[in-house]
């Protein structure tokens, strides 16, 4: 596997380096012209994209690569904590989006986690017990049947699913509602989790006290 990591910074960008050259093929730029053009030389499997460059705005050039058609999975590192900056990153095409600052194992997971997701091809029929979802068609089937849900519950379960088994936290949920275009307070989270809840069963959706929720593979 063969990563870009794009980091002005030089204490952090040496640290990562360090990390992740152990485990990686790497090359480590410091400007979008540097990553324009080592990109476009050495076609890697993963971006590690940080925004304030001294050149310009890591989102304009996510922005032109996802244009372009390009695929390539891309993780955004970056100080910019607010939650529509997050989902400013999301929309513009990353992957994920990691803010700074952040745990070496943490980062590792991720990384791991989009070149598994990358090197699959067609995506797999995700499964949890009796239930599945297709990320291709974006449709759930409960004990194969299909479930008519709205895209605001579509876009939660698909959160929910995918870390079956472990507690998605409430600012994630949100940030997907946001995404979504929903106004984001608690109650209309509570709303949707009510909606799945009508047409999973309650025990499929677990309330984790102060923390979020959790979907049970039953
Ligand atoms: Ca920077």
């Amino acid at each position: 596997m063969y990563l870009l990591l794009v980091e002005d910074d030089l204490n952090l960008g040496k640290s990562l380096h360090k990390l992740l050259q152990e485990r990686f093929r790497l090359d480590w730029v410091r400007t979008l012209a540097a990553a324009r053009q080592r990109f476009a030389a050495a076609g890697h499997d993963l971006v590690l994209l940080d925004l304030g460059l001294p050149d310009g705005d890591g989102l304009q050039w996510l922005g032109e690569l996802r244009a372009a058609g390009c695929r390539t999975p891309v993780l955004i590192l970056s100080a910019r904590d607010r939650l529509d900056e997050r989902v400013q990153g999301l929309d513009s095409g990353a992957d994920d989006y990691l803010v700074k600052p952040f745990e070496a194992e943490e980062l590792l997971a991720r990384i791991r986690a989009l070149l598994r997701r990358g090197s699959g091809g067609a995506q797999p029929l995700i499964e949890a017990g009796a239930l599945s979802y297709d990320p291709e068609t974006q449709q759930f089937h409960l004990d194969d049947l299909p479930l008519g849900l709205s895209p605001q519950e579509r876009g939660l379960l698909a959160v929910l699913i995918r870390a079956a088994g472990r507690t998605v936290s409430r600012e994630r949920l949100l940030l997907q509602l946001y995404g979504l275009g929903e106004g984001v307070d608690s109650n209309t989270l509570e709303v949707r989790i009510h909606g799945l809840r009508r047409q999973l069963g309650k025990e499929r959706i677990e309330t984790v006290r102060g923390l979020g929720y959790r979907l049970v593979p039953l």
